[in-house]
Parts: structure tokens; sequence; C-alpha cells
């Protein structure tokens, strides 16, 4: 018999409900099957949600220049320098420096934890989150635990459990606004007693992705690290959601240190940075073109993802069985399975949902084994007519399923 070589326990302990659930759903497709795909957070995978023809201008230009050579390490500076200027307007002093552009924000968390975290460290994330937040940090010895969505107000933050948390071994406080999976987005007084929390412990930075930031529908949103005059803050986001071009794998870090806390830290980033040696360089001047060229066409598309959310809160409301809380932003709907005995396995309800009606979703726990537990996440993206038949198939699975 041939000896198996062993893998990582780092490896091994990796999870990501969303693309996880994928492999079952590939199966029924090989054996025929038309699956309807509510699981990634991809608004390309449905019509209407373009994009921006002018940044695919830009990226082609670049192609066409020759322009597909290594760029720097931290972005090009023209990028770096546009980012900057977004982040000034959002109210803090940020510059080119403080700006590092990486292959997403997954990239960048990557880069992040390893460079901020230790053996025995914590990172406190939401509950629910989205997955590498609890994914990464395991694989330098740290943990993650989670703080407190309150499911009945909202999924607002509970502070009064963050309060609990919070000790030394803390290195990272992550707040995801708006959250994926639940939508919520955090007001400023909230940011603020959040910031005020991380105050008392002078080994932590807070970690602000804002990915979603203009996808929001409260009008509520505001930049965390223009809250912060003490806190180090590192602002996360890129072209995947509100550029509408998550395949260009562009996003960036933006560093708010206003005591200088980070020095060493940031040494270790650009050090990473520099071994991994850039971001693909024609994307970049597609998202240049993006930040330089105005966001009038945006209004389209965030009418459109409203009107799909819409109508998805509407038809929740008429299934017995489902309940869901309306989202401050982003695109997807984290709901609630409330017949009780569905409710108990929501890995099951979403594997049986996919098997006997070819709908695919994610559980809930996925997002958060403790706060998750009971729910699944539906992206809202697809046109309406796919929405009616994904819910017409959920509500008969319910009622076949009591
Ligand atoms: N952060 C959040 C909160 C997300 O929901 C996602 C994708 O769904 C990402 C980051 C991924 O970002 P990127 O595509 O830039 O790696």
């Amino acid at each position: 018999m041939v000896e198996q070589v062993d893998v990582s326990a780092r490896a091994a302990a990796i999870e990501y409900a969303i693309r996880d659930v994928v492999v079952p759903a590939i199966e029924l497709e090989n054996q025929g099957h038309e699956i309807i795909r509510l699981n990634i957070g991809d608004p390309l995978a449905y019509q209407g949600l373009p994009t921006p023809k002018h940044m695919i201008s830009a990226y082609k230009k670049a192609l066409d220049a020759q322009e597909n050579g290594y760029a720097p390490s931290y972005g090009l500076p023209s990028l770096r320098r546009a980012i900057a200027s977004a982040q000034v307007g959002n109210g803090w002093p940020c510059s080119e420096e403080d700006v590092y552009v990486t292959h997403g924000v997954t990239e960048a968390l990557q880069v992040i934890f390893a460079a901020f975290l230790e053996i025995g460290d914590k990172v406190l994330a939401p509950g629910p989150h989205y997955p590498p937040y609890m994914a990464y940090p395991q694989m330098y010895g740290a943990s993650t635990v989670e703080y407190r969505l309150d499911p009945d107000d909202g999924w607002r933050i509970d502070l009064d459990d963050i309060r609990s948390k919070m000790d030394d071994s803390v290195k990272l406080l992550v707040l995801i606004n708006p959250n994926n999976p639940t939508g919520n987005v955090a007001t400023s007084s909230e940011i603020d007693a959040l910031i005020e929390i991380a105050q008392n412990f002078p080994k932590c930075t807070i970690i602000s992705d804002e990915i979603y930031d203009g996808l929001d529908f409260t009008g509520n949103i505001v930049s965390v690290a223009s809250r912060s005059k003490q806190v180090p803050v590192i602002t996360l986001n890129g072209v995947s959601k509100v550029y509408f071009a998550p395949g260009w794998r562009i996003g960036y870090m933006a560093w708010h240190d206003p005591q200088r806390r980070l020095s060493a830290v940031r040494d270790g980033v650009e050090r990473l940075l520099r071994s991994r040696l850039c971001a693909s360089t024609p994307a970049q001047h597609g998202f240049l073109a993006g930040l330089n060229d105005g966001t009038g066409w945006l209004e389209g598309h965030r009418s459109v993802i409203r009107e799909r959310l819409d109508y998805s809160l509407q038809r929740i409301a008429g299934i017995d069985g489902l309940e869901c809380q309306s989202p401050g932003g982003a695109f997807y709907l984290f709901v609630r399975i409330s017949d009780p005995i569905l409710a108990k396995d929501d890995k099951k309800f979403v594997l049986d949902l996919l098997h006997k009606k070819h709908v695919l979703v994610v559980h809930g726990s996925g997002f958060s084994p403790e706060f998750g537990n009971g729910h699944f996440r539906m992206v809202c993206l697809p046109e309406i007519e796919t929405l009616a038949e994904s819910f017409d198939r959920m509500e008969s699975f319910i009622t076949e399923s009591k």
C-alpha cells in the first residue's frame, strides 16, 4: 500500500462554508440537474449588475499598453493616491503611504493576521461573520472569539458582550460594516462605543471591513477610522462588491494609526507584501478608473439590488417557517428557520433543500457555530423570476418537511 503524506493540521482545519456547499451541488449538476445557486455573493453571476464599462476599458487599455509587468509591492502610486483621497473624503487624514493594495480583502486579511498574531492571541469578530475571520487566525496559533450580534434587534452589535470578552490577548477587534451575512449597519454611536472599549487595551487594533460601504441603505454608514483619535484602525475595501468586479481580485488596506503604535507590525506587513511581489497590474488600472471617474452609475445598481432585497423580504414574510430581519446594507438575507424541528440542524436543512429542490443556500452555522445556528444565508442578487422560483421551491420544501 502506498503511504499517504500527512496534511498539516492548519490546512485540514480550514472551512469556508460558502464554497464547501458547492461540492454536493456540483455532484447534482454532473447528474444533469440545474441548481439555483444563492450561495456566493458574486453580482456578476446574475443579470443586471455588470462591472462598469469605463473600468473595463481602463483594464483593457492597460493590457494593450503592455502594462503587464510587476507593479510595486504596495500598489501603483496613482492607485494608492486615489484610495487615500477617497479615505480623506470619508473623514480621516489618509496619505498614499497608508495604503497597501492587495489581491482582494482576503489577501489583506492573511497578511494582517500573519503580521499581528502570535500563539495564544485572540481575534474578536462579530458572530455571525464572513468565514475567513475564523478560518485564518488558527493558522498562526491564535483563535477567533465571536461577539454577539442581536438576532432579535436587526443583528445590532452587543456592546456588553464585547466588553465581557475583551482582554489583553485580543489583538484585533473586527467590525464588518455593513455586515456579511446579516446586513446590519452600525450607527456612529455604536462605533464610538466600540472604539471606547478598544481604547482601554493598548495592544488592540480595530479591523474595519467596509467592502459593502456603497451598498448601505440606511444612510448612516460612517468610516470607523474617521471616528478614532487614538485606537489604530485598518480599513479594508476593494473592487469586489461596490465596483462589481470580484474576479479582478483587487482590494486594499488603509492604515489609520494616530499614535504611531503600529510601526513594528507595519514593517512586518511590508515585508510580507514584498515577499508576495504585487497585486495584478492591469486590474489596478481598472480600479483606478473606478475611483477617478465618479460613481454616478452606482445608483442604478443599488436600486436593482434594493428591489431584489425587498421582493425577497416580502416573499419570506409570506412563508410559514421562515423569518427575516430587514438588512441595512449589502445584498444578503440571513434567514431564521422558525420551524423548531427544521431549525435543529441548519446544515441538514440546506443539504435537504439542495437535494430535494435544487436550491443552494449556505447554513448559518457556517458563519458562526454559536450565533448563526438555525439560519441560512441567501444571496438576493438574482433576477426576480429566479428569486420567485427559489421561494416557491423553499415554500414547498418546508410544507413537505413538516
Ligand atoms: N469581506 C467581506 C465581509 C466579504 O463578505 C467578502 C466576500 O464576500 C470579502 C471580504 C472578500 O473580499 P475580496 O473579494 O476583496 O477578497
